[in-house]
């Protein structure tokens, strides 16, 4: 039975000497977890563990598969208020990091599989929720990180999987026997990789019978052997070689990274799809509906950017005037409008038949892509409020210059009782998340990550009704057609998930 990681140290201690193969800036690294640019990223991660030990009413939660209380990231939600609390965990999480912490994907990921492997298993006899069930459990013992590996390189986007020039430009199967699959193919952006025990392969769109080999999701150890990551570049990247003020965010970044999978073995016991392309599109369509909700982590890094907006603000001396608080009231406002969007998808969860919460799609859409718009505007005025110099100001360097050290702190003081380096701090920080290297997190991932913006309006308009808003809108006109009257494709769910009862929403766990 594996030891529990429990503390970040030991999380980052479990990183240590795992022979993974990982390139960045055209040079193998040997261990990531000593490398200044990666280690930020492990940071984020290692938070998950320690705020766990701080605070395990957010989250921790006993698990219903071994009575042990577990990491929330690792745990199953089965009440819309367990969903709820992971919302409000990735909040607190944003707020310590000011990045992301990259340890949703797994999370979200079991939960999809968790009533998609229950249905495969009902249509083709399969055994594929057990063992999706008994890694978990594997999971859950060890307090182990998984990132999902969902996005695919894609190639030409006009192509299915099985018409593209070179099918690895989408993770399939190439040889199956009796001990296991074959898998190759690469998958892109995948969020926290290396800093992961193990990856969830998943499909990545819709597939029809002529793609069966790119049906597959299974288990992975990251170190398994074929398994080769192209660190992704992130601007202001080198800021972590430096350290110091210049870095902006010294302890926390995200982690991006291509993965190439080149016949990559995992055995049958490890492998939670294999072929059923008809469950492609529900396993990518639930996982979105949690993970497009998840993204309320971006509301924890919005907090620390409007608080370094005030201070900036404050530095500069004018926090008390009218247009400067309404400014910062502004960011409140459309950071709060993504929180609710939110939490509101998880509050509407539904039951599924596997015993899971399935978040509610239409609301997740509407958070996600609320996500890909308002983190910029909060962004602008961020910059907007730090004025000028948050991208003109000189290196953290010349301030112990001494010759022009000591003019800089002169000419750097705007309210006399605050120091020059900490006004500085304060703008290499709304720098680092606005443009710099966690621009990646707040921005960049937000327009692109869980699905780029049109995504989530293609989901939108697949569930808004137009039909039955329009009877709605008819009668009141007092329009009669002499046909019966347009109802929601399933009226059941969408009556549901505008008027779900109130006495849904308590706790069912054994908490
Ligand atoms: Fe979690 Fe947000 Fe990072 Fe996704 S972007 S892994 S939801 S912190
Ligand atoms: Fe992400």
């Amino acid at each position: 039975m594996p030891t529990p990681i429990r503390s970040g140290a030991e999380y980052i201690e479990s990183l240590r000497g795992r022979g993974l193969r990982v390139f960045l800036q055209g040079e193998f690294i040997a261990e990531p977890v000593d490398h200044p640019v990666i280690r930020p990223a492990i940071n984020a991660v290692a938070e998950t563990y320690d705020l766990a030990l701080r605070d395990p009413a957010l989250a921790t939660a006993i698990s219903p598969l071994t009575g042990e209380r577990v990491n929330r990231f690792v745990h199953l939600a089965t009440s819309p208020a367990e969903l709820v609390m992971q919302n409000k965990m990735q909040r607190r999480l944003g707020q310590l990091t000011g990045t992301c912490f990259q340890r949703c994907v797994g999370m979200d990921a079991f939960h999809a599989l968790h009533s998609v492997t229950c249905e495969i298993d009902a249509a083709h006899g399969t055994g594929y929720h057990r063992r999706l069930l008994d890694f978990l459990g594997l999971v859950q013992r060890g307090n182990l990180v998984v990132g999902g590996a969902m996005t695919d390189a894609k190639g030409d986007r006009s192509k299915a999987p099985h018409q593209q020039a070179d099918a690895d430009v989408f993770v399939h199967v190439v040889r199956r026997d009796d001990s296991g699959i074959w898998i190759r193919g690469a998958k892109a952006h995948q969020t926290g990789c290396i800093n992961s025990h193990w990856m969830l392969v998943m499909p990545t769109m819709r597939l029809t019978a002529a793609d069966r080999d790119f049906a597959i999701a299974a288990a992975v150890p990251v170190e398994a052997p074929g398994i080769t990551y192209l660190y992704g570049r992130q601007s202001c990247d080198s800021r972590a070689m430096e350290g110091g003020i210049d870095a902006g965010n010294e302890r926390f970044a995200g982690q991006e990274a291509m993965v190439l999978f080149e016949d990559v073995f995992i055995p049958h016991q490890r492998v939670f799809m294999d072929g059923e392309h008809e469950f492609a599109a529900p396993l990518v369509d639930r996982f979105t509906g949690y993970h497009r909700r998840s993204y309320v982590c971006k509301t924890g890094v919005g907090d620390v950017l409007i608080g370094a907006a005030a201070a900036a603000a404050e530095a500069n001396g004018v926090e008390g005037a009218g247009h400067i608080r309404d400014k910062l009231v502004e960011m409140t406002h459309l950071n709060e409008t993504i929180y609710a969007t939110g939490i509101a998808a998880s509050h509407q969860a539904t039951p599924m038949a596997s015993g899971v919460q399935q978040a509610d799609e239409m609301l997740a859409n509407v958070c996600k892509h609320h996500v890909t718009k308002l983190p910029y505007e909060i962004g602008r005025l961020a910059q907007d409020l730090a004025g000028g110099l948050v991208a003109t100001m000189p290196a953290a360097a010349d301030l112990d210059h001494p010759e022009v050290g000591p003019l800089l702190r002169k000419y750097l003081v705007a309210r006399a009782d605050i120091p020059a380096e900490e006004r500085m701090r304060i703008l290499r920080l709304i720098e680092n998340m606005t443009m710099g290297r966690n621009a990646v997190g707040y921005l960049t991932e937000s327009l692109h990550g869980a699905g780029s913006p049109q995504a989530q309006r293609i989901q939108i308009g697949r569930a808004m009704e137009i039909g039955f808003k329009k009877e709605l809108a008819r009668a009141l006109a007092g329009i009669t057609r002499g046909e019966p009257p347009a109802t929601p494709a399933d009226p059941d769910d969408y009556m549901g998930r505008v008027f779900r009862p109130l006495e849904d929403d308590g706790p069912r766990s054994q908490e």
